[in-house]
């Protein structure tokens, strides 16, 4: 932890004239993670990436890697290179010498260079295309050239904005999968940042949710889905349905909500000092909803909801409903027993409350 760490940052904060862009963020990067600071845009992401790669300087708080204080050594001397959105690879050298031009500046000698380059190309997966010229490459094989080019240098930490951004939809959920594996097989710690949630929950084994030029919530991706800390957090890593109501009761760590149409739902609470009668919001997934009837699932918690439409997605169909004027919508698995519902039909919507999160409303 902490000073051991590949990168650790303590209370880190850029102002633009009264703006904090990064407002003292604090975290630590154990070597070989792959972390990913996911937030809307705007939140602060890449002036706190700058300040990692050396572009920017903190206007307060730390940058170490590996233990040594970075915040006063220029880019060029951090153990740090980084891949931007739109990877510029010189379009007149050919592929091996994109590739050695970072080790050639480094005064390595040819040799070595030659054969590092073809170490790393086999390790990227491209063994054969030294001599081609960028031109010549699909746009999958030109953003592993360019992170080839960075690898080769083996870096500390590898800073990663968007990179995949400006590739088709097919390549990027493909380019998802290999990048990962890349990591793992290189074991170089990445600090990515995305504005897209499910790049960074397949990819991570870390992720910071930023807002507002602040962390809320730094955990491993199945953890920010079924335990998000804050509302923020619930409503953007993955769909959610929001319910909003008035706070009943709190026991046994389960919140009794009382919905604007009176009806009762439960979940467990999820934030610190929730009082009786406060506006409360209660966050459930749409795949932990299921249809009931009248005597089933004894000890859940249901709504009577009305079914707006329903539309085929595969393995499960989508089902839009409404309960008292609030939208809630379920994802209920296609397996020939779901009964087919149409429009304006009355169905009964349960779920463990266990699986529901209340927030009080002023939380956000
Ligand atoms: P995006 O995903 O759109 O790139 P981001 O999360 O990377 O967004 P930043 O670019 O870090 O966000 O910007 C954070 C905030 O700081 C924004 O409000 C932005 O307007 C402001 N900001 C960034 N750079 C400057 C600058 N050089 N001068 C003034 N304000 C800036």
């Amino acid at each position: 932890m902490g000073m051991d760490s590949d990168l650790f940052c303590e209370g880190l904060v850029r102002r633009f004239g009264n703006n904090a862009a990064v407002d003292h963020v604090s975290f630590d990067v154990p070597a070989g993670t792959f972390f990913s600071i996911l937030g809307p845009s705007g939140c602060g992401k890449t002036t706190l990436l700058r300040m990692l790669a050396g572009f920017d300087k903190p206007d307060d708080g730390n940058i170490h890697i590996r233990g040594q204080r970075m915040n006063d050594v220029p880019p060029n001397h951090r153990p740090v290179n980084m891949v931007f959105q739109h990877l510029a690879l010189f379009p007149t050298m050919s592929v091996g010498d994109n590739i050695g031009y970072g080790l050639k500046r480094r005064k390595i000698p040819l040799a070595e260079r030659r054969k590092r380059t073809a170490r790393v190309l086999e390790q990227v997966g491209l063994p054969d295309l030294e001599h081609r010229n960028p031109q010549e490459l699909s746009g999958g094989q030109r953003q592993r050239v360019a992170l080839a080019r960075c690898l080769v240098l083996e870096p500390t930490l590898l800073l990663l904005d968007e990179p995949l951004g400006a590739l088709d939809l097919k390549l990027r959920e493909q380019m998802k999968v290999e990048l990962k594996h890349l990591q793992k097989q290189f074991g170089t710690t990445f600090v990515y940042i995305t504005h897209d949630q499910s790049e960074a929950m397949v990819m991570s084994d870390q992720v910071a949710v930023m807002r507002d030029g602040r962390f809320d919530q730094v955990a491993p991706p199945e953890e920010l889905y079924r335990e998000p800390e804050t509302p923020f957090v619930a409503g953007f890593v993955g769909d959610n349905n929001r319910l909003s109501g008035e706070l009943l009761a709190v026991r046994d760590n389960l919140a009794d909500v009382r919905l604007d149409d009176g009806t009762l739902v439960q979940g467990r609470v999820a934030s610190d000092n929730l009082k009786r009668g406060q506006r409360a919001e209660l966050y459930i997934r749409p795949e932990s909803l299921v249809l009931s009837g009248d005597a089933l699932n004894s000890g859940y918690s249901a709504m009577q909801a009305t079914v707006r439409t329903t539309l085929f997605d595969g393995a499960n169909s989508r089902v839009e409903a409404e309960c008292g004027g609030q939208p809630v919508y379920a994802r209920l698995p296609q397996d020939g027993s779901a009964p087919r519902l149409s429009a304006d039909s009355s169905i009964r919507l349960a779920w463990n409350p266990t699986l529901a999160r209340v927030f009080g409303a002023d939380s956000l």
